[in-house]
C-alpha cells in the first residue's frame, strides 16, 4: 500500500504548483461572463465527431443469464446504428462473458472502475491491464457513487493515467451536487477539471471522454434532468476551462458527454445543439427499449 500512499503524495506536491485544488476558487467568474466569453467558442458539428451512448449497468443485472438476456435485446437493436458507437460497461464479471459471446462489431465494452496500480496484494480489486485483456476498451472513473466511497481527484487521475496506459478511454465523470442562482457550482467543476487533467499531455487528453454528470440530476426522471440551456452553458464553462489550461483547439475537440437521468423522451432535447456528444446513461441502460430509444435520438442527431 506504500506505493499508492507515494504516488498520492507525489500527485498532491504536483497538483499544488500553480492551481488552486483544495479550496474553492476564488472571484470564479459570473455566469453571464461565461455566457459572453464562451459565445465565440461555438464547436461545430463535423464528421469527424464521434457520437457515444454508454449504458453504466452499475451493480445490475443479478445473475449473467439475466445480463446475457439484456445484452442481446440491445445489441439486436444496436445492428441498425451507423452513426452512433454504443459502449455497455456490466459488472466487471460480465465482461467477458458477453464479449466472448459476441460476435458484432457495433457494441464496444467498457468497466465501472478500475484499480490504483497493476497488480499485486489488493484484495478485491481489478486493474486496467485485466480490463484490457477480456476485450474492455473503456472505463467509467470519478462517478459520484464512487466518489460517495471515497474516491478523490487524485485517485481519479492515478486511474486514468494507468487506463491510459493500458489502452483503455477513461470516461471520467465530473458535476457539482448542487446549483446556486450565482454560479459557484461552476468552481466546483473548475477545482474537478484542474485536479484531474493538471499536466496531463495533450495526446492523452485526445483519448479522454468527459462525462457532466451534476449529481443532482443522477437518477431521477426525465423530468429532472439538466435544461438544453443549462448543459449547453456549462460544457461551453467545461471547454472554457480546457482552452486555459491546454489550448482552444483541443477544448473544441473535446468529447463531452452529459449523464443524468436522460431518458427516450429528452434525448433529443439533450443533444440537439447543446455541443456535447451523446450520454452516459444509468438506470435508462437497464431496459432495452428506453436504452434504444436514446440512442435513435442521437443517431436521428448524428445523421442530419
Ligand atoms: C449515472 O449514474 O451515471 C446516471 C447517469 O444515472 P441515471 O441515468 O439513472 O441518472
Amino acid at each position: 500500500m506504500a506505493k499508492v500512499q507515494k504516488r498520492k503524495t507525489a500527485r498532491k506536491k504536483r497538483n499544488t504548483q500553480g492551481v488552486v485544488i483544495k479550496n474553492k476558487v476564488k472571484n470564479e467568474t459570473p455566469i453571464k461572463k461565461i455566457r459572453m466569453q464562451t459565445k465565440r467558442m461555438a464547436v461545430s458539428k463535423t464528421k469527424s465527431k464521434k457520437f457515444y451512448v454508454i449504458a453504466n449497468w452499475k451493480m445490475n443485472p443479478t445473475t449473467a443469464p439475466r445480463a446475457k438476456a439484456l445484452f442481446g435485446a440491445i445489441s439486436e437493436r444496436s445492428r441498425r446504428l451507423k452513426y452512433t458507437n454504443i459502449v455497455v460497461c456490466p459488472p466487471f464479471l460480465y465482461i467477458d462473458t458477453l464479449k466472448s459471446g459476441y460476435s458484432g462489431r457495433k457494441i464496444a465494452f467498457g468497466a465501472q472502475t478500475c484499480f490504483l496500480e497493476e497488480s499485486g496484494p489488493f484484495t478485491g480489486e481489478v486493474s486496467a491491464p485485466m480490463i484490457k485483456s477480456v476485450g474492455g476498451e473503456y472505463v467509467i472513473l470519478g462517478h459520484s457513487e464512487s466518489r460517495a466511497m471515497g474516491e478523490t481527484d487524485e485517485d481519479i487521475r492515478t486511474r486514468a493515467d494507468n487506463a491510459l496506459n493500458s489502452n483503455l478511454t477513461p470516461v471520467i465523470c465530473i458535476g457539482e451536487d448542487a446549483r446556486d442562482e450565482d454560479g459557484d457550482y461552476l468552481a466546483v467543476i473548475k477545482n474537478q477539471v484542474h485536479a484531474i487533467f493538471y499536466g496531463m499531455s495533450r495526446d492523452w487528453l485526445r483519448r479522454v471522454i468527459i462525462a457532466y454528470e451534476p449529481i443532482w440530476a443522477i437518477g431521477k426522471t426525465g423530468k429532472d434532468a439538466v435544461t438544453a440551456h443549462g448543459l449547453h452553458e456549462t460544457g461551453m464553462y467545461i471547454r472554457k476551462i480546457l482552452a486555459e489550461m491546454f489550448d482552444k483547439s483541443i477544448a473544441i475537440e473535446q468529447r463531452i458527454l452529459y449523464g443524468g437521468s436522460v431518458k427516450a423522451e429528452n434525448a433529443s432535447a439533450l443533444i440537439d445543439g447543446t455541443q456535447v456528444e451523446g450520454f452516459l446513461v444509468g438506470s435508462a441502460s437497464l431496459n432495452a427499449e428506453e436504452f434504444f430509444g436514446i440512442a435513435e435520438a442521437v443517431e436521428d442527431y448524428a445523421k442530419r
